[in-house]
């Protein structure tokens, strides 16, 4: 799909309409003042014409910036300080969005609400699973405890000795596992009845180069998926690490889920979100994935990476690969959310920008960071958000692959 197809595509979109299909690309469109600086970054002006939007709008969602660009970070991926988007201070705007709306006022035409009875924006919740308990590999953990202790002690770092002395004599306060925390984010989220989506992991083996994780051949793994499928949770692929690019691979994990669930698995978003776009797209849409949700920044970057928070068919693919939609997140947690307040705070500055372009917010809590003694304040600011969504009229909340089933129904 070229790019002027897709801009009709997404305006169709916005406007739940059919009306864009004859549209001129060389009528000007006049844009808000706030992006006149991103604007001219791309040699454009508020003023432009439709077929400068098409362009913008297809380089900035199809990660253009990041294709074969040689950049990677330590972890093999494209740094967040190399995207332009945050070098011009905007990783935090759905500005594609906010630029498509305008573009659309200027034409007479008002974004069409998208979201079921009537509701302004979506919210998914989702949780990587990089650990499924803190009991397996007793032995190699507290042997990799006493090494740090060694070296911080030999390094003369006293701040991190004690810090990690601390959380030892924590960890063996407690009289429960601290990491598994499956019937907790179950019986959260069901006292605010709502659903989210975990990612899990589809390793052969739990302990591997991806480090001490699980397997899905463990019958208490196997046994936990089952159960938050049945119970109405959604469960997508956490993809492995390594072999990030390795198609067979990739389906054969997504076999291992499904035959778990015994069902298809439609989500996938790769562990530390080692993708490369286009790239990785492919390999979803091969794998008959429907849905990535990868765009997003890792490492306390949190934000809008390709602009846009309002989830996209991806239109790179070749027609024979189907239909993958990119549905992209915008806050991940981190082990130590130090100020719940101010986390919430940019929760909600986020949830009113996505409002006002009718966008869909996609936050990631990881599985092992619950606990309220190991990690008390993420469990404060999850349980602040969740009161928020769900006293939130506006706000409609479901799991990602209920999102992209309702999207489906207004795409041409
Ligand atoms: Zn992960």
């Amino acid at each position: 799909m070229e790019h002027r197809e897709f801009l009709v595509q997404r305006m169709d979109f916005f406007c739940n309409s059919r009306e864009f299909g004859e549209l001129d690309f060389a009528t000007p469109v006049k844009v808000g003042l706030r992006h006149a600086d991103y604007l001219a970054g791309h040699g454009l002006s508020r003023q432009l014409c439709l077929d400068e939007l098409a362009r913008l709008n297809y380089e900035t969602l199809t990660r253009l910036e990041e294709a074969d660009c040689g950049l990677h970070d330590r972890r093999g991926r494209f740094p967040f300080d190399q995207s332009d988007l945050a070098r011009s201070n905007l990783s935090g705007k759905p500005v594609i969005d906010q630029v498509l709306v305008d573009a659309l006022k200027d034409m007479n035409f008002q974004p069409a609400a998208r979201w079921p009875d009537g509701r302004k924006a979506a919210v998914c919740l989702t949780h990587d699973v990089d650990l499924f308990d803190g009991t397996s590999f007793k032995v190699l953990r507290q042997a990799s405890w006493w090494f740090k202790l060694a070296l911080f002690c030999m390094r003369g770092k006293v701040q991190h000795y004690r810090d990690t002395h601390e959380r030892i004599t924590r960890w063996r306060a407690l009289d429960y596992d601290p990491v598994y925390a499956f019937d907790q984010w179950m019986e959260l989220e069901d006292e605010h009845g709502v659903r989210s989506t975990f990612f899990f992991l589809a390793l052969d083996r739990a302990l591997s180069l991806e480090g001490r994780r699980y397997s899905y051949k463990d019958p208490r793994v196997r046994t936990v998926i089952r159960r938050l499928h049945e119970n109405g949770w959604e469960v997508g692929l956490h993809a492995a690490y390594y072999g990030h690019l390795n198609s067979e691979y990739l389906i054969r994990q997504k076999h291992n889920l499904e035959n778990i669930l015994g069902s298809e698995v439609q989500g996938c978003r790769h562990h530390y979100l080692r993708v490369v776009f286009p790239r990785s797209w492919e390999l979803y849409a091969k794998a008959g994935f429907r849905y990535s949700s990868n765009m997003g920044w890792s490492g306390g970057n949190n934000g809008f990476r390709a602009g846009t928070c309002i989830p996209y068919p991806v239109p790179l693919l070749d027609d024979r690969l189907g239909q993958l939609w990119e549905v992209p997140f915008q806050l991940m947690d981190s082990p130590r959310i130090d100020q719940p307040s101010r986390y919430v705070e940019q929760f909600e500055e986020f949830m009113r920008r996505v409002k006002q372009v009718g966008g869909c917010l996609v936050l990631d809590f990881h599985q092992e960071y619950l606990d309220p003694v190991e990690n008390p304040g993420v469990q404060q600011t999850y349980r602040e958000i969740l009161k928020r969504i769900t006293e939130d009229d506006e706000v409609w909340v479901a799991p990602i692959g209920e999102v992209v089933q309702h999207l489906e129904t207004i795409i041409r």
